[in-house]
């Protein structure tokens, strides 16, 4: 850890004096969730009990001053800290979370009495409260936020109100308000405000966070980027080592490659990997949405159709690879890839004409209303390149954001109605949550509302978040290109209307995924006439496809000997670490080394619509057969949707049972699951745990506890996604 770049986090409370104390909101966020319920707890501290706020990253602050924290100050610390994975911290508490635990170490414990010797002081100044992010599927639930909370008291604070804990697999959203109220009192109390004095949120003012200036342009020898090929102007050669190449960058707009040495790439300054390689794995399936009584959306060939009461939409998954070469980047087989994405021009221009912009080319600048506040994305850029490339403009509004858009229209009845829809929950999951409206959705039915541009980018929408892919390509076989195999999300929805005068009959959108459909986005690029016909005019300045990503190293291990059994199941897209496991045993086996068991269980609907890789998946087995290497590799597979009965991965695990036992019990075999968290990775545990009683032959609490142990054990594995 290095404490010493860091700032000081009590230089800066220091900068502000507050005599009636105030919130230090301190957030480990992997996708923006927890940082986004840190501010808005802020937000109504500092507007409903008038005491000053400061949301902290803790990865920029030095954290161990909290063992220093002044005696006397009426500081209080509110902690919103996400589990990310198999129970571990986000990428940002890392070093907090390891210095809370033990001062130094793992973090895989609450923390002992000896490891409170570390502390100069115990934490007994400090008071605080927890609220836990995390998701029911997984087995480490809340892990991270429970234990930090466990280990504060350990240490001595004072814990000010119970501990919220949001599960995202039902509704954190939900949690997060039902938890609110009780919070909010013990704060109340704990400086002394009655909060119900303060005015009702309707009477509130709203104040901007920030406001839009202009600016002069954003090409200032620092690379911001833009959507080039909506804009040859802006073609900008990279600095650093993309430009030796002679590369130009097309898409893409986070502030970049600020000489930043190799390997400082992370989640919050990502690689520009250029796209070397996207094709369709398959595309002929269709999901079929029904709706009784709805307005269907006009057809869209290719990618939807409408007829009668259906909407049909296209299921289509791409494989695409992406250049590490000169980033320094690295990454281990079962990694994985976090990827930014950008927002289709249709939803850009969608939004633009519903807040009146009439040039997405102005360029903006973000003036804070307080100066403390950080801005939420790298200006100045081009209102194209905010709304591109940093806000996500297809996530669903909060009802909090309802009360803001009230605050905006100039219209009485739409104020009024706006106004209820954030006071009253039932009717606002009725007719905002369920038909899933984002900004635009609803200021298309409120045409009364008059945004400021600053109150749109830094509250009402948020930054597009990192996604993440497994890997589908092995490090021993491309160590400098990493590939992804991925589904584009697309669905249709029914939206009732929102106003009170609506319409009664819902009208039906169908949305995308914004990275899956940007993925695909980019690859209707690559292969259209107009790229190729750039890129053959002027070798110089040939158009290459770059996407913002970084490596995040994960537990998904192959083991190190190669002749240890490995069992695999990953049904859809499940099956994309283990196309690389596949791969690198085989090599190892071409390499003349001895390779165990290597058995893959992947599932799908049809075998001849969506069975992934399985060319590449039966020309390794002729491989394996012809050269007669030195692999028991095997495939099974379970076609879901060719038969009269569902045939899932769990049933053909069942089939193999007494064979699976023996590879894990005899063998010591590996045992890995990736795909869908929800239903699929729970089914295959319960198949394991009836194999452990049918063929191991324990009673029904031992092969419960022998499932635990394999669990626990290096030998078992997880990747697995909701
Ligand atoms: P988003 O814009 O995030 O939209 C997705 C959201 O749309 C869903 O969360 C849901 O709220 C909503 N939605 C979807 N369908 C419906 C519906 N029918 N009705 C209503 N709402 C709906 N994905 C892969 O394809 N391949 C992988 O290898 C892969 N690996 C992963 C590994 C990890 C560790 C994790 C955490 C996730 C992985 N994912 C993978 C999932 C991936 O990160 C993204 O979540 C996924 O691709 C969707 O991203 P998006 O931006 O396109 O969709
Ligand atoms: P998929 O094509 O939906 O499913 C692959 C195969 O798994 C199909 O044959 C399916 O059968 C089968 N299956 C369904 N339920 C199962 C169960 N309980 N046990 C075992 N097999 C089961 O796969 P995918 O597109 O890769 O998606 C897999 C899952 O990942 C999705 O269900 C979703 O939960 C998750 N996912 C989420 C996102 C997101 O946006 N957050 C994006 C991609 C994937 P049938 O369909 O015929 O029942």
């Amino acid at each position: 850890t290095a404490k010493s770049s860091k700032k000081s986090l009590l230089a800066l409370v220091n900068e502000k004096p507050a005599g009636n104390g105030r919130l230090i909101a301190v957030y480990g966020s992997q996708t923006g969730t927890a940082e986004d319920l840190a501010a808005r707890i802020s937000k109504e501290v500092a507007l409903s009990l008038s005491i000053p706020t400061l949301v902290v990253d803790p990865e920029e602050y030095d954290m161990s001053e909290l063992a220093h924290w002044p005696s006397g100050t009426k500081d209080v610390f509110g902690f919103f800290l996400a589990t990310y994975g198999e129970g571990e911290p986000t990428d940002n508490a890392v070093d907090f979370y390891s210095w809370l635990m033990d001062g130094k170490g793992t973090g895989e414990d609450e923390g002992d009495e000896e490891d409170d010797m570390v502390f100069e002081s115990p934490l007994e100044g400090l008071s605080f409260f927890v609220f836990c992010l995390g998701n029911k599927t997984y087995e480490y639930y809340n892990a991270i936020g429970r234990r930090a909370d466990l280990r504060l008291e350990r240490l001595g604070a004072k814990r000010i109100g119970e501990r919220g804990e949001g599960d995202d697999d039902a509704s954190l959203e939900e949690d997060f308000l039902a938890w609110k109220p009780s919070i909010m009192a013990a704060l109340g109390s704990f400086f002394g405000v009655d909060a119900s004095a303060a005015p009702s949120m309707r009477d509130r003012p709203h104040v901007p966070a920030f406001e839009v200036i202009d600016a002069v342009d954003p090409f200032d020898g620092v690379f911001h980027g833009e959507l080039a090929y909506d804009k040859p102007r802006s073609w900008a050669p990279v600095p650093g080592s993309m430009a030796d190449s002679g590369d130009f960058v097309v898409v893409g707009s986070h502030k970049f490659a600020e000489s930043k040495p190799a390997g400082a790439f992370d989640t919050k300054h990502p690689f520009y990997g250029r796209i070397v390689a996207s094709r369709p794995l398959f595309g002929k399936i269709v999901d079929d949405f029904n709706f009784a009584d709805a307005q269907l959306p006009a057809s869209n060939p290719p990618q939807w159709t409408s007829s009668g009461t259906k909407v049909s939409v296209k299921r289509e998954c791409f494989h695409i690879e992406l250049d590490l070469s000169g980033s320094g980047l690295k990454y281990t087989t079962g990694d994985h890839v976090g990827l930014w994405a950008e927002n289709s021009p249709a939803e850009v221009a969608r939004l633009a004409k519903v807040l009146g912009i009439a040039d997405l080319d102005r360029v903006i600048d973000l003036v804070p209303h307080d100066s403390s506040s950080k801005k939420p994305f790298s200006t100045p850029c081009t209102l194209r390149a905010a709304l591109s490339n940093y806000v996500d403009l297809s996530e669903p509004l909060k009802q909090f954001h309802l009360d803001v858009l009230a605050k905006y229209a100039t219209d009485a009845a739409e104020k009024a109605r706006l106004f209820d829809l954030s006071e009253d929950r039932a009717l606002f999951i009725d007719l905002i949550q369920n038909g899933r409206k984002n900004l635009a959705d609803v200021l298309e039915e409120f045409h009364s509302v008059k945004l400021p541009l600053g109150v749109v980018l830094t509250e009402l929408l948020s930054r597009i978040s990192v996604r993440y892919y497994s890997i589908s390509s092995s490090s021993v076989e491309e160590p400098t290109k990493v590939s992804v195999t991925a589904v584009v999300v697309r669905y249709a929805i029914a939206q009732a209307s929102g106003r009170s005068d609506g319409a009664k009959k819902p009208v039906v959108q169908v949305k995308e995924g914004i990275t899956t459909s940007w993925l695909q986005r980019n690859h209707d690029l690559s292969v259209s006439a107009d790229f190729a016909a750039k890129a053959a005019q002027n070798r110089s300045s040939v158009p290459a496809l770059y996407v913002p990503l970084y490596i995040r190293s994960s537990n998904f291990r192959l083991p190190s000997n190669p002749a240890v059994p490995v069992i695999m199941v990953g049904p859809g897209t499940g099956i994309a670490p283990f196309r690389a496991f596949v791969r690198e045993r085989v090599l190892a086996a071409q390499r003349g080394e001895t390779v165990g068991t290597t058995w893959l269980f992947y599932g799908c609907r049809n075998k001849d619509l969506d069975y992934l890789y399985r060319e590449e998946l039966e020309s390794l087995e002729k491989i394996v057969k012809d050269d007669g290497l030195s692999i028991d590799l095997r495939i099974s597979t379970a076609f879901s949707r060719d038969g009269p009965k569902k045939v899932y991965v769990q049933h053909l695990v069942a089939q193999s049972q007494d064979e699976i036992w023996r590879i894990l019990e005899k063998d010591r075999g590996h045992f890995y699951i990736c795909g869908d968290a929800k239903h699929m990775a729970h089914d295959v545990n319960a198949a394991l745990e009836s194999m452990a009683a049918s063929s191991g032959g324990l009673k029904p609490e031992a092969a419960k506890l022998w499932l635990k142990e394999l669990r626990g054990s290096p030998r078992f594995a997880e990747d697995v996604w909701s």
